[in-house]
């Protein structure tokens, strides 16, 4: 089944989408993106989503190309057409393609924002091998811009940590800033200690996920106890157990961190039992 994407208000065949080599995401990572999980067909927290998204475009001085009722009915076309059960929807807006490089933004009256949408499906999604086992992480340092809390589509760094991680053998990195992680390549990150979730308060320093929010938010529905504030590596390392959040793993328990093994070297219960709540809950929500 070819996939079918959605450019700049038209839906077509993976093969035929073209973007100007002048497009200012291409040239200079002038853009900005959100990535919406689909479980059953349906879209998981699109109002937090889209809201992060109209945030970041606004951060850029970038208009953003569509109402709310819009950017759902192309999310959803994409769903139906590309049959998407389990997955993800990608979309990225750009400050378009002004014919020419210039560090000067383009007039938004002349120059259109770029848009494109496209769907990746993972039938493994919920029920995720990864999960049961647990990831390893090591810690690097941070050495990304300071808006991280805007969600662009400069990507380098997080992808060079990524690599940095497998080449230790582990799956994911953690960075760290004056000696307190900041957050993984492309997640939130926390520990738990003495049944306490620490994770760090959102600043310009991290990405404010949205997974974070709605994962928060059900901790403290379940009574468990939560602080946001910075915490360190060696704090990291000692703790009892330790997981990532991100749009597209959920919560995904980490089992060690730069070699050391947290607890029992398994995912903890906590991180567990949050992953089944944050599944359930979020397919109760899904529209
Ligand atoms: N932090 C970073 C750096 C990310 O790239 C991401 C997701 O891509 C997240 C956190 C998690 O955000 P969300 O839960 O909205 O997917």
């Amino acid at each position: 089944m070819t996939r079918i994407v959605y450019v700049n208000g038209d839906y077509m065949p993976e093969g035929d989408a073209k973007i100007s080599i002048f497009d200012r995401g291409f040239l200079m990572a002038d853009g900005v993106y959100e990535v919406t999980t689909v479980i059953d067909g349906k879209l998981i927290d699109f109002e937090g989503h889209f809201t992060r998204l109209e945030r970041s475009l606004g951060e850029l001085d970038i208009a953003n190309p569509m109402d709310r009722d819009a950017w759902l009915e192309v999310h959803r076309q994409l769903v139906g057409q590309n049959a998407v059960d389990q997955g993800m929807i990608y979309l990225q807006v750009t400050r378009g393609a002004p014919g020419d490089r210039d560090f000067v933004f383009p007039d938004p009256d002349t120059t259109a924002p770029t848009v494109v949408l496209f769907t990746q499906s993972n039938p493994a999604l919920v029920d995720s091998p990864k999960a049961k086992k647990g990831i390893k992480v090591v810690t690097i340092d941070d050495l990304r811009w300071g808006r991280r809390d805007i969600k662009t589509v400069q990507l380098l760094y997080p992808s060079m940590g990524k690599m940095m991680a497998i080449k230790q053998g582990a799956d994911d990195a953690w960075m760290v800033q004056d000696g307190a992680i900041t957050e993984g390549t492309s997640n939130n990150a926390y520990i738990i200690k003495d049944g306490k979730i620490v994770t760090r308060a959102l600043s310009n320093d991290i990405l404010h996920g949205i997974t974070r929010a709605a994962v928060l938010r059900f901790a403290r529905e379940a009574q468990m106890r939560v602080e946001e504030r910075n915490f360190t590596v060696e704090e990291a390392k000692s703790a009892d157990e330790a997981f990532v959040t991100s749009a597209s793993t959920f919560v995904m328990p980490v089992v060690s961190i730069d070699g050391t093994e947290l607890g029992t070297g398994t995912p903890g219960p906590l991180a567990t039992r949050l992953r089944e709540i944050y599944i359930e809950e979020s397919r109760k929500a899904a529209i």
